[in-house]
C-alpha cells in the first residue's frame, strides 16, 4: 500500500484543483514560507474524518474552503482525495485502487466517498482504524506535533501507544458491544416487567 496521490480543490491556500503525485520512497515538498505545505497535510488529516479543526490549524469548518485572492473567487467547497495503491490488499476491500475523498460545502455539510461511492465517516474510521493511518495515528506529523508529544502526560502517552500497537479498535469494539449489551439488557427488563404483569 503506498500513497499514490493527493488531489486538491479549494481546500485552504488551493483554489484550483492541484494533483499532487507521490512515488515510492521518501518525497520532499519544499516552498517559500506561507506556500502551503503545512496545508498538504491538513488536507491528508481532513479526508481521514478529522474532526478537530485546531488539528488542521482552523478556527471553524469555513476556514478550511478557499477563500479567494489573487484574483481568484472565493470555493463554494472543498474537496480533497487520497489516491492510494491497494494491489497488496492491504485495506481489505476488493479494490486495487482505492479513493477516499472528502467534500465539505460553505454550508458545512459533509460528504465521504470511497472510489466515488456515497459512504459514511464510520466507513472511513473502520477502513483507516489498526493501519496506523487514521487521522490520530502518528503517521501525519505536523509541526508543533513533536513537542506535544514530548510534553504528553502518561494517560496520553498510553492512549498514542495504544493507537500504534493496533489495539484502539478492539477498545472501540468493545466501547459499542456494551453500548449494546446495555440495550439489550433494558429491553429484557422491560418484557421481564411485562411478563410479570401478565402472570
Ligand atoms: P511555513 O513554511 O511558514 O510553515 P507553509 O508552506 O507550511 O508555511 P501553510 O501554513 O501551509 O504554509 O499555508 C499558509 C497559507 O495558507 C497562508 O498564506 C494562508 O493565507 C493560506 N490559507 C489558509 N487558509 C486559507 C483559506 N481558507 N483560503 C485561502 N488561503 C488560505
Amino acid at each position: 500500500m503506498y500513497l499514490k496521490g493527493v488531489e486538491i480543490a479549494g481546500f485552504k491556500s488551493f483554489g484550483e484543483r492541484v494533483n499532487i503525485n507521490f512515488n515510492q520512497g521518501i518525497t520532499s515538498i519544499v516552498g517559500p514560507n506561507g506556500s502551503g505545505k503545512s496545508n498538504i497535510l491538513d488536507s491528508i488529516l481532513w479526508v481521514l474524518g478529522e474532526q478537530s479543526y485546531k488539528n488542521i490549524r482552523a478556527k471553524e469548518s469555513k476556514d478550511i474552503i478557499f477563500s479567494g485572492g489573487e484574483g481568484k473567487k472565493p470555493a463554494n467547497f472543498a474537496e480533497v482525495s487520497l489516491h492510494i495503491d491497494n494491489r497488496d490488499r492491504f485495506f481489505p476491500v476488493e479494490l486495487e485502487k482505492v479513493k477516499v475523498t472528502r467534500k465539505m460545502y460553505q454550508s458545512g455539510e459533509n460528504e465521504y466517498l470511497l472510489n466515488d461511492k456515497k459512504i459514511r465517516l464510520k466507513d472511513i474510521n473502520d477502513m483507516f482504524l489498526d493501519t496506523g493511518i487514521g487521522k490520530s495515528a502518528y503517521s501525519v506529523i505536523g509541526q508543533g506535533k513533536v513537542e506535544r508529544i514530548i510534553s504528553s502526560s502518561n494517560r496520553e502517552l498510553k492512549g498514542i501507544i495504544e493507537e500504534a500497537a493496533g489495539i484502539k479498535k478492539f477498545q472501540q469494539q468493545k466501547l459499542e458491544s456494551i453500548k449494546k449489551l446495555k440495550s439489550v439488557q433494558e429491553e429484557l427488563e422491560k418484557i421481564e416487567l411485562i411478563l410479570k404483569e401478565l402472570k
